[in-house]
């Protein structure tokens, strides 16, 4: 399956739709062939511009999917219709893919009460998932270099990483060195919302691309990562498809 890309401000978003994309990573698990899916939205971007270790790991992922309704705007204005494709939901799809094939899978991230929860609603839900590894996401060096030992031993076909951008990315970049048969994504804030601690937007907010508005309106603080950042950012893609 050839990757078809769109350039957005100088970083590259894939145009699978959401199931071409399933089965994209599908083929390379099978195959044992490791990749770093990066999920992409408008304040990804703008920090990348800042943070160049970061622009680095977003140039080198083997995928980027259209997770914000931000870059589904920006494709819009590029001439291209892209279903938005949710981290959440795909991440998802990855562990039913795992849970079906009893591939080993690895969960990195959130507080540690968070990941244990998160943990037991995933297997209440699969009842076939092996969860081969677990660990919160406040760790140092060492215990980092750890972790990578114990993962290369596991070869865990599929590593989520909740670190929220850019420390999940970059730690991904690093680990993808020695894991080079895992498929990594970077899934932000998705283990808060398995854990039940953070509820997702209700289907109307998502079916009408406004999920990131009912984010703000339940956790206000979020207000100052989207605003400015959005309007800026679909201002600047404009001029930029001129
Ligand atoms: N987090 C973590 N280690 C850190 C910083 C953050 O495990 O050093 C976790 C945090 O507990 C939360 C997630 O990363 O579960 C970040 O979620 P956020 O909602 O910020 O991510 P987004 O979906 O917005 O990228």
């Amino acid at each position: 399956m050839e990757r078809k890309q769109k350039q957005i401000l100088g970083y590259g978003v894939d145009l699978f739709s959401f199931k071409d994309a399933l089965a994209f990573i599908k083929g390379k698990m099978d195959n044992s062939v490791g990749a770093q899916v990066v999920t992409i939205n408008p304040e990804m971007i703008e920090l990348a511009d800042r943070c160049p270790e970061f622009a680095e790991a977003l140039h080198s992922a083997d995928l980027v999917i259209p997770d914000g309704f931000g870059i589904k705007l920006a494709l819009k204005i590029k001439g291209v219709n892209q279903e938005q494709i949710p981290g959440i939901e795909f991440s998802k799809k990855l562990i039913e893919i795992c849970a079906d094939n009893n591939y080993p899978i690895a969960l990195i991230g959130a507080q540690e009460k968070v990941i244990q929860k998160a943990c037991e609603n995933l297997k209440n839900e699969f009842g076939n998932l092996n969860i081969a590894f677990v660990h919160n996401g406040f760790f140092d060096s060492e215990q980092e270099n750890k972790m990578i030992e114990e993962l290369e031993k596991i070869q865990p076909k599929l590593v989520l990483v909740a670190l929220g951008a850019p420390k999940q990315e970059v730690l991904i970049k690093k680990f993808k060195k020695t894991l080079d048969k895992s498929i990594f994504v970077g899934v932000g804030g998705s283990f808060d919302v398995w854990s039940g601690e953070v509820q997702r937007a209700p289907i109307f907010f998502r079916k009408i691309g406004c999920e990131w508005l009912y984010r703000v309106l339940k956790q206000p603080e979020r207000f100052k990562r989207i605003f400015p950042t959005l309007p800026l950012f679909l201002i600047k893609v404009v001029f930029s498809s001129k």
